[in-house]
Parts: C-alpha cells; sequence; structure tokens
C-alpha cells in the first residue's frame, strides 16, 4: 500500500501527499517546513508533517483524500 504523509500548510489545513521527503526530516528537524501547493489555499505554503495522534478520525480521512500532487524545494 501506498504510504502518505498527512501535512498541514501554513494555514492550518490538512491534506496528504506521497511524495514529501520525510526520510530527510527527524523527530527533531521540523524547521520551516516545506513549500507546497496546499489544495485547499490553492498556492504554494510552508507545510509541515501533521502529527496524526492529535488528529481525529474525520480530519485524518479528509486528509487522505487532499492530495498535493506538486512539491516545490
Ligand atoms: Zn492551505
Amino acid at each position: 500500500m501506498e504510504q502518505r504523509t498527512v501535512v498541514r500548510c501554513a494555514e492550518g489545513h490538512l491534506f496528504s501527499t506521497s511524495t514529501f521527503p520525510l526520510q530527510n526530516l527527524g523527530p527533531g528537524r521540523l524547521g520551516p517546513g516545506r513549500l507546497v501547493r496546499c489544495p485547499r489555499c490553492g498556492r504554494l505554503r510552508s507545510s509541515v508533517p501533521a502529527d496524526v495522534q492529535e488528529l481525529s478520525g474525520g480530519q485524518l480521512a479528509r486528509a487522505m483524500r487532499l492530495e498535493a500532487a506538486e512539491f516545490l524545494a
């Protein structure tokens, strides 16, 4: 099964992506995030991996249906 990462944009929108380079982001290195085109904003936003432990099932399900395809930086 495809591994997807749930991410949160600077505006607080949750979505998912299969291309987030998580391997470069250890738990202590969430830093400034990555520029992703948020499917909710329709704009490039600095986004960080969301803590899925803190999301409800509904939030998680919605995020999984919203997939960002475009990645810069
Ligand atoms: Zn957004």
